[in-house]
C-alpha cells in the first residue's frame, strides 16, 4: 500500500484515505497547509473533486451492510481501541493540532483526549440501541420499532478542532452501523489524516472510515451533492450550512448542521464578579476566540459596571500571548484572512462609536513579524445593533455594554439571528428559572465559564442550526426507525 504521504521539495505531501489505501487524487493539485504562527508551510494535501468524492462514496458505500451486521459491541471495540491509539500518540497528535491550527499546546492536549472520549462515549452506547416492542391493534401481531443505520454519512468539519469535530461525528456516526467520509477545512487537514493513519493499526474493515481533502466549494460540495450519503453532517459557518441546506434539498438528504454563534454574557448586580471576570476571560481568549461558543458580547448591570469593567480589562491585559508551543494564554489567528476579517470588524467598530479599553490592534514585535498575530481587545459600546454586537467575532475581541437591569441584558441577548450558547452570572433563582423559556439559546451556562459534556447536548437554534452533537440525542441523529409488523397468526 502506498504511503500516507510523501516528501516532495522538502514538505509532506499526504494522500486521500479511500477504501482502507492511502490514494492519490485524480486531479494533480495541491493545498498547501501553513502554521499560524510562523506562515511556514507545512504539509500539502490533495485538492480532490468530484472524482475523489465518487471513490470515497462508492468505497463507504461497499463497507456499510458488513459494518452494520457486526454487533455494536464490536463496533465500539474498534473505537475504543482506536481511542486509546490517540490518547497513546496524545503528544504526537496534539503537536500536528497546533503545527495546522495554532491553538497553544496544552488547550491541544485537552482537544486530543476530547477527540478520544467523543469515541470511547459512543462505545459505551453499544449495548443500550434499544428498540421498542408494542401491542398491535390487531390479534397475534407485535410491532417492532427498530433503530437500523442510515448508511453513508459525510461529515464535514471546521478548522478550529480539527481533531475533536471529526471524533465528534464519527464515534456516533460509527456505532449506529453508518459507514463515513470525512472532509476537513482546507486550513486543517493533517489531524484527520493522522487519526485515519492510525486507524490501520487496527482492523476496520476497509470503507469504514475514509478521509479526502479539498475545498469546501470544490470536494466539500461535491460530497453533498453526490446521491450516496443520506447523511451529511457539517460544522462550520452559517453561510456553509445554508449552501448545503440548499444542494441537499434535490434528493431530500438528511442534515446535521452545527454553525456559528454570538454567545452573550450577562451578569446581574448579584453576580459573584471575581468569578464572573474568570468565566469571561476564559470563555472569550480560548483558542484565540475561536470557538462557537465563545463570549462574544456583554452585558453588565449598570451597579457593577465599573469594578466589573477594571477587572476584566485587567485580567486580559494579563493575558499571555506568543508562541503556541510554549506556556501561552493566547496564539494566533488561525490564518492571514481571519485576522484581517477581526481588524476590520474593530475599525468598523470603532467608526461606529465603540471605544478600546484595551487591545485593538495586530500584535507588535519582533516575535510577531510572521504569524496572524491580533491583540486581545476589548471594546465598550453602547448600541446592540452594531455589527460588532451582531456579527460573530471568532477571534480575540469583545464588546462590553453596560445594562440598567436584568431584563435589558436579557433582551438585548435575544435580539441576535444567533441563537448557540449563552452565559448568565446570577444568584437569583427566580432569574435562573426563567432563563429557561425567556433565553433563546440552546446551551446556557450558568456561573460558570463555557465548555460542554460529552453526554449532554450541544445544539444551536436559529441560524446557529438544526441539528444538535453529543449523548443520547447526539448519537440518535445516526439512526433512522424502521417498523416491522409481526403477524404470527
Ligand atoms: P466553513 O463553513 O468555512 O467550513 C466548514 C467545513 O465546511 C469545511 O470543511 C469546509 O471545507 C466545508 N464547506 C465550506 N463550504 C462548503 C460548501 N458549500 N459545501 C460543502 N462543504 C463546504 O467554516 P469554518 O471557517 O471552518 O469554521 C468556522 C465556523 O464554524 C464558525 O462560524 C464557528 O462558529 C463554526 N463552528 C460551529 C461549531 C458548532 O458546534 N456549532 C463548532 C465549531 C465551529
Amino acid at each position: 500500500m502506498a504511503a500516507m504521504k510523501e516528501l516532495v521539495k522538502g514538505t509532506d505531501r499526504y494522500r486521500h484515505f479511500i477504501g482502507g489505501q492511502w490514494v492519490d487524487s485524480t486531479i494533480k493539485e495541491w493545498i498547501e497547509v501553513e502554521n499560524p504562527a510562523t506562515e511556514a508551510v507545512i504539509a500539502s494535501v490533495p485538492k480532490g473533486g468530484e472524482d475523489d468524492a465518487d471513490r470515497a462514496l462508492v468505497a463507504a458505500r461497499a463497507a456499510q451492510p458488513a459494518w452494520e451486521a457486526l454487533p455494536p459491541q464490536a463496533r465500539g471495540q474498534l473505537l475504543r481501541d482506536l481511542a486509546r491509539l490517540m490518547l497513546e500518540n496524545r503528544e504526537r497528535l496534539a503537536r500536528v493540532v497546533v503545527a495546522e491550527q495554532g491553538k497553544p499546546l496544552q488547550e491541544a492536549r485537552g482537544e486530543i483526549e476530547g477527540a478520544a472520549l467523543y469515541l470511547t462515549y459512543a462505545a459505551e452506547e453499544a449495548r443500550r440501541i434499544t428498540g421498542d416492542i408494542i401491542p398491535s391493534d390487531m390479534p397475534n401481531e407485535q410491532v417492532w420499532i427498530q433503530r437500523v443505520a442510515h448508511g453513508v454519512v459525510v461529515a464535514l468539519t471546521a478548522w478550529n478542532y480539527p481533531a475533536a469535530l471529526m471524533c465528534r461525528k464519527i464515534g456516533p456516526a460509527l456505532l449506529a452501523g453508518n459507514t463515513v467520509v470525512v472532509k476537513s477545512h482546507e486550513g486543517t487537514p493533517l489531524s484527520a489524516l493522522e487519526i485515519a493513519q492510525l486507524s490501520t493499526q487496527l482492523d476496520f474493515p476497509p470503507g469504514v472510515i475514509n478521509v479526502v481533502n479539498g475545498t469546501g466549494e470544490g470536494l466539500g460540495a461535491a460530497l453533498v451533492r453526490h446521491p450516496i450519503p443520506r447523511l451529511v453532517t457539517l460544522t462550520g459557518s452559517v453561510r456553509a450550512g445554508k449552501a448545503i441546506f440548499r444542494s441537499a434539498a434535490d434528493d431530500l438528504k438528511l442534515l446535521r448542521l452545527e454553525l456559528g454563534g454570538k454567545a452573550p454574557f450577562i451578569v446581574a448586580e448579584d453576580a459573584d464578579i471575581g468569578a464572573a471576570v474568570r468565566a469571561a476571560v476564559l470563555s472569550r481568549f480560548e483558542n484565540c476566540g475561536q470557538i462557537c461558543i465563545c463570549n462574544e458580547r456583554m452585558y453588565v448591570h449598570r451597579k457593577i459596571a465599573d469594578e466589573f469593567t477594571a477587572r476584566f480589562v485587567d485580567a486580559v491585559k494579563a493575558l499571555k500571548v506568543g508562541d503556541p508551543m510554549a506556556l501561552v494564554d493566547v496564539g494566533p489567528k488561525f490564518s492571514k484572512a481571519e485576522v484581517e476579517k477581526v481588524e476590520r470588524m474593530v475599525a468598523q467598530a470603532k467608526q461606529a462609536g465603540a471605544s478600546v479599553l484595551t487591545g485593538g490592534g495586530r500584535m507588535q514585535g519582533e516575535a510577531f513579524a510572521r504569524g496572524h498575530w491580533y491583540e486581545p481587545t476589548v471594546l465598550s459600546v453602547n448600541d446592540n445593533q452594531m455589527a460588532i454586537m451582531q456579527d460573530e467575532v471568532f477571534g480575540p475581541v469583545v464588546p462590553i455594554m453596560t445594562v440598567t437591569d436584568f431584563d435589558e441584558g436579557l433582551r438585548l441577548a435575544n435580539e441576535s439571528h444567533y441563537g448557540l450558547s449563552a452565559y448568565v452570572f446570577t444568584k437569583d433563582m427566580r432569574r435562573l428559572m426563567r432563563l429557561v423559556r425567556e433565553l433563546k439559546f440552546g446551551e446556557i451556562y450558568v456561573n460558570r465559564p463555557g465548555g460542554d459534556a460529552v453526554h449532554a447536548h450541544h445544539a444551536g437554534l436559529r441560524d446557529s442550526g438544526i441539528g444538535g452533537e453529543d449523548g443520547k440525542y447526539g448519537l440518535e441523529a445516526y439512526f433512522q426507525k424502521k417498523t416491522m409488523y409481526i403477524n404470527y397468526a
